[in-house]
């Protein structure tokens, strides 16, 4: 028993990734497949580069990691361990090897992803590295004592009493240390707010401090994390941070999963060279008012809107029209990306056309919208969200009234082949999260290259989106990223609810979708400030959000000017390849030149 034990808790540990973190058992066993694989990774490479090399001081000259997100940067102290206590480097040797052979890339500012292990989890699973991370956290704070110490010296006396909560001193304890107390914002080892006496790992600082570089993943986002999570370290070093705008592979998002529209670009450019080289999609610009294009592209566009909706019919068996609007919004969710705001705005247009007489009725353009994504395991309000998407699709999609206006589906098990059906079908897409959130996004790109429109909101790399095809073509909405933390404060007085927003909370409380109480939390989530504030600001963008809606239909009914601007997203869509990303990474982070591929 006890054998088979062993080796089935052993092969646990690589059985699933990511695995469920609510319980102590989850978290131990995510710990335990972080420094699994951590370890296998830099220990494979420690034996190929001692297959050709013996002094580790180049070993940053052939190998750099990149630590992507903080579920990897365990690699800080394991890499410390290898060199000094397998290779019998000593500290400061081994730490100069670490600070070029890694480098960080953030990928969000959500607390909950930027992880943060208890000391006391650590010292129990990887006691030795809880003591390199112990010592690297002491020299770290003693090399900045100097700075503190002048920093508090130069600060007034006088001032810095009569500014009390503002200075250095601010939190200084009765009996504690100044220089102390002013270096602990920068400590690896800090205190868990909610948890007197328990102390942190804050895996994100120790990437910062042990690695060559850090990096964000959209312009936007790099510089946001410069300002607010990694302020004390980017005052610093400026020099380490960095931008790296995702990309995607047009391989797959656009050449193998449409291949009308590749057919179609291949022809109208002269040659297939943009597949390796997708700058060249600039070329269909000059093309985009062209009738005769136009109506090719449509017709590529019908194709897939026809494969979708086949697929729809033969997974959750709803016939859903095909000269609807096809509206997408298919990502995880995730109260920051805003489902709920979406489907508000859809129970919002049922109850208009609910409402409108047979007449008024025929004004509305119809809709097919499509969600898709999955979610944590253990995220309880993420399955209210989509059994809000399905509850709601179970009325519409079955009132006579609405018949093909509006059609409402949620897929099930969103994964890479589903986007591929779904992507080159849609016409909108929908990226909505509370700016300053998204770190990039990379599905809004899919979805340019497939010429969809997309309805957002300034944030990730919608940002650059607009730069790239022109933000008048865009639906944009909502407040800016500088304006959250502001309105967030403000929440407690917001007063300010649209009378359609007061409706469909309504009918949500009312039970005309069905179970009221289940739905109760989400809307006290987002509408009673007694018992929560919006933190994702869905009311507060709400009549925006509506107002970009509108825009959208009414630019559905001109269709050639419609699809003029779906050419201008593929002719836009160049910079978003994931071979200029690569690019900038090699070239500004690992350092490493391409070689050429022999020809077979
Ligand atoms: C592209 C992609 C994502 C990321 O989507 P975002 O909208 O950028 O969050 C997530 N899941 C799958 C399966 C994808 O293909």
């Amino acid at each position: 028993m006890q054998a088979t034990q062993e080796k089935r808790r052993a092969e646990d540990i690589s059985a699933v990734l990511y695995p469920n973190d609510a319980t102590e058992y989850g978290r131990e066993l995510r710990l335990k497949q972080q420094i699994f694989f951590v370890s296998a990774g830099l220990q494979d490479s420690f034996a190929r580069f001692k297959e050709q090399h013996s002094d580790f001081n180049e070993f940053p000259s052939k190998a750099v990691f990149t630590m992507n997100d903080t579920h990897p940067t365990i690699a800080v102290a394991e890499l410390m361990r290898l060199l000094i206590d397998t290779e019998g480097l000593e500290w400061d040797n081994a730490w100069a090897i670490t600070c070029k052979a890694l480098a960080f890339t953030n990928h969000t500012v959500m607390p909950e992803a930027l992880e943060k292990w208890p000391v006391s989890v650590m010292t129990k699973l990887l006691p030795r590295h809880m003591e390199i991370i112990n010592k690297i956290d002491t020299l770290w704070k003693g090399s900045l004592a100097d700075k503190v110490k002048a920093q508090i010296e130069a600060e007034p006396k006088a001032e810095a009493k009569a500014s009390k909560g503002k200075g250095l001193i601010e939190d200084t304890e009765a009996g504690e240390d100044p220089v102390d107390a002013a270096l602990a914002k920068y400590g690896i080892i800090c205190e868990n707010p909610w948890e007197k006496g328990v102390k942190l790992v804050n895996m994100a600082f120790m990437a910062v401090i042990g690695s060559k570089s850090t990096n964000g993943v959209a312009a936007i986002h790099s510089d946001i994390i410069k300002h607010t999570i990694f302020k004390d370290f980017y005052e610093i070093y400026p020099e380490k941070f960095q931008n790296k705008t995702n990309g995607v592979t047009p391989r797959r998002w656009l050449a193998y999963c449409n291949p009308g529209l590749r057919e179609l670009i291949t022809k109208t450019l002269g040659s297939n060279e943009w597949i390796k080289h997708l700058d060249q999609l600039s070329g269909l610009k000059q093309h985009a008012g062209d009738k005769e294009l136009q109506a090719q592209w449509r017709a590529v566009k019908q194709e897939n809107k026809e494969r979708l909706a086949n697929y729809i019919k033969a997974n959750v068996g709803v016939d859903v029209p095909t000269n609807a609007m096809y509206d997408v919004q298919i990502k995880r969710i995730h109260e920051y990306k805003r489902q709920h705001l979406n489907m508000f705005s859809i129970i919002n247009r049922y109850l208009e056309i609910k409402a409108a007489s047979p007449e008024e009725r025929k004004k509305f353009v119809p809709r097919v919208c499509v969600f898709g994504g999955k979610a944590a395991s253990a995220y309880y309000m993420a399955k209210k969200m989509i059994r809000l998407v399905t509850a709601v699709g179970e009325v519409v999609n079955n009132d006579a009234e609405v018949g093909d206006l509006l059609k409402v589906i949620f897929l099930p098990d969103y994964n890479v082949s589903l986007a591929e059906v779904i992507i080159p079908a849609a016409e909108m897409s929908h990226h909505i999260s509370t700016a300053g959130t998204e770190g990039s996004g990379t599905s809004n790109m899919k979805f340019q290259m497939n010429g969809c429109l997309i309805l957002g909101t300034m944030d990730g790399a919608n940002v650059e989106i607009a730069q790239e095809i022109g933000k008048e073509n865009m639906f944009v909405f909502g407040v800016d990223a500088e304006d959250v933390p502001r309105l967030r404060e403000e929440r407690a007085n917001f007063k300010d609810y649209d009378p359609r927003w007061v409706k469909v909370m309504d009918a949500l409380l009312s039970g005309q979708f069905g179970d009221a109480d289940y739905f109760q939390d989400l809307v006290d989530n987002v509408n009673d400030m007694t018992k929560s504030n919006d933190w994702f600001l869905l009311a507060n963008d709400f009549a925006d959000y509506l107002r970009a809606q509108k825009d959208a239909d009414e630019l559905y009914k001109d269709q050639d000017e419609w699809t003029r601007r779906s050419i201008l997203y593929t002719a836009g869509s160049g910079f978003f390849s994931s071979d200029r990303c690569i690019d900038d990474y090699a070239r500004e982070i690992w350092e490493v030149k391409p070689v050429p591929v022999p020809s077979s």
